[in-house]
């Protein structure tokens, strides 16, 4: 979905998420590809075009996010929310694997998010690694 979204606000949310996706962390000089703009409740569900839920999302988290709100824990199998960027902390939900490549979820949250966002895609693995190697460190929040 394209929606219309003004310079300022744009502006805004690019500050306030260090020009990076929300739920991945990747950057647009990591990733090669343009940030898009999520919204994190969908427009197809009545969600607001406004900062409060809006975040920066690389392409591919966004992609796999789709306009779903909810995914499955994998280890409890049950249904739960997935990560809000605007109300919820990444450090409480998320951590990075001892090298640097993967994001593990720390919480039923974390590990829907990571699962239905396949945020640990053989593609970015590879790239995390290389950054990894090039002296890059995984941002924290
Ligand atoms: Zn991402």
């Amino acid at each position: 979905m394209s929606t219309y979204l003004p310079e300022s606000l744009k502006n805004r949310i690019v500050f306030a998420d260090f020009a990076r996706c929300c739920y991945c962390l990747t950057t647009e000089a990591n990733s090669g590809i343009p940030m898009t703009y999520d919204h994190i409740l969908p427009v197809s569900k009545n969600g607001e075009t406004s900062y409060d839920n809006l975040c920066l999302a690389c392409r591919t988290c966004n992609e796999f996010k789709g306009d779903v709100t909810e995914a499955i824990d994998p280890l409890l199998g049950e249904t739960t929310a997935l990560f809000n960027p605007r109300t919820q902390k990444w450090s409480e939900h998320f951590a990075w694997s001892l090298d640097g490549t993967r994001v593990e979820g720390l919480t039923a949250v974390g590990r829907a998010t990571v699962a239905r966002l396949r945020m640990n895609n053989p593609v970015i693995i590879v790239a995390r690694g290389r950054w990894v190697i090039s002296g890059w460190h995984p941002p924290k929040d």
